[in-house]
């Protein structure tokens, strides 16, 4: 059995790296969003220009703007993006889990418009899932979208929303059964984010500027023509595009990329001597590796048209062990200064992914039941 990449797939790598050289925003710094609408605009014009090559949404169906390409390619472009501090801002949200979500369960109208302006690289998305009192417990959230004619009024908030001011819509959660248990009464709304009624507050970002927002929504009017799949049965299509989007990124390459900055500056300051120093090195190197074949366990299921199943729980884990691993090695050897964003390998994230998108606590818990069908905690 031959486990290494196809000679196309060894072609189409060397010809996304040409593609970079050309086209990566001139003096690109990752995730630096400083300033905001040039942020925008560079990641709209290298999303524009992967579209025109057909590599945005390769791995779509062609009656959605894709290539029917394998979904190995898609994690080819994810691994060449990622330690560079993906160029593509939330777009790479788009083509991972938004648009397959919009695939499954929406009308042809949504499908036409939404899926058309994805391909096209030209539409950022933010994902409004967290509330002040609804993390882990996500299925418990409040924000309650009430029918009124045509329209949903939305009352409520979410808390630590990535991408916000990028966003020109929000798949955002709600609550549509307040009397139904927690998982029936949940429904999806893809709202455009210019409604009147959003009000964006800041939260100082741990992680750089304009990481995260807090959203509060009084009265907003949202079309019901807007709702994502049936009324209260958004929990089913949440539960897949949370599966897409737990692998959606190669932290590994991100996790190398830091872990050779880190080997470089203990050779430097002669840490690379220290017995404990390499041993914490030895054991990030098996942790990226293992995380990297884990993923590509992932991407193999979906490659074999497998449904979402709990292995990407157990590849989430393994890639947030293994920035962690690195993250808390960079801060050793680079001192307290190496938490500052010092290079696309952003430390200070590679230690915050292992709560983004569900906690590793939360992660443990689904392997435990959904693969090794241990029984439920009580507490
Ligand atoms: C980088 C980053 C980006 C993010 N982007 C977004 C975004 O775009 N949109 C969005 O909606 N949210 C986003 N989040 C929020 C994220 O999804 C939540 O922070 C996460 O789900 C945890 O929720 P919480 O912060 O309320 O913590 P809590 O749920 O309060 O958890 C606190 C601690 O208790 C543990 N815990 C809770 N319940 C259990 C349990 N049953 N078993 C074991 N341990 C448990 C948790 O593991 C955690 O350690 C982002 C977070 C980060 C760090």
């Amino acid at each position: 059995m031959d486990f290494d990449w196809t000679e196309e797939d060894v072609e189409y790598r060397t010809s996304v790296r040409a593609f970079l050289a050309e086209n990566l925003p001139a003096g690109w710094h990752g995730y630096d969003k400083t300033n905001l609408p040039k942020y925008k605009a560079d990641a709209r014009a290298f999303c524009e220009a992967l579209s025109a090559r057909g590599w945005l949404t390769q791995n779509w169906p062609r009656e959605y703007g894709g290539q029917d390409a394998s979904p190995w390619r898609h994690a080819i472009l994810s691994e060449e993006l990622w330690p560079l501090g993906e160029p593509r801002g939330s777009q790479y949200m788009n083509v991972n889990w938004i648009g397959p979500a919009i695939m499954v369960a929406g009308t042809p109208e949504q499908k036409a418009y939404h899926l058309g302006r994805i391909s096209a690289g030209d539409v950022f998305w933010c994902q409004g899932f967290s509330e002040p009192d609804a993390g882990s417990d996500l299925p418990s959230l409040r924000t309650r979208a009430v029918r009124d004619g045509d329209d949903y009024i939305v009352n409520g908030s979410k808390i630590w929303t990535s991408h916000v001011g990028t966003a020109d819509f929000c798949f955002l959660l709600v609550r549509t059964d307040p009397e139904a248990s927690k998982r029936a009464g949940i429904s999806i709304l893809l709202m455009p984010m210019d409604l009147p009624g959003i009000d964006v507050r800041h939260i100082d970002g741990f992680v750089g500027e304009q990481s995260f927002h807090h959203l509060v929504f009084t009265d907003v009017r949202v079309p019901a023509v807007y709702r994502l799949g049936e009324e209260n049965r958004g929990w089913d299509i949440v539960r897949r595009a949370l599966s897409f989007e737990r692998v959606g990124a190669a932290h590994y390459d991100t996790a190398t990329l830091i872990l050779n900055e880190v080997v470089e500056e203990a050779r430097r300051t002669g840490l690379l001597d220290d017995g404990e120093i390499q041993s914490k090195i030895g054991e990030a190197e098996a942790a990226i590796a293992a995380s990297r074949l884990l993923t590509y366990r992932v991407v193999d299921l979906r490659a074999h048209g497998s449904p979402p199943t709990t292995d990407s729980n157990i590849a989430r884990v393994a890639q947030t062990q293994a920035l962690r691993l690195v993250g808390e090695l960079a801060h050793v050897v680079f001192g307290e200064a190496g938490l500052e964003s010092h290079s696309p390998g952003d430390i200070r994230r590679a230690l915050a992914y292992s709560v983004a998108a569900g906690t590793t606590e939360m992660q443990l818990d689904q392997i435990a039941s959904g693969h090794l069908n241990l029984p439920k905690f009580k507490g």
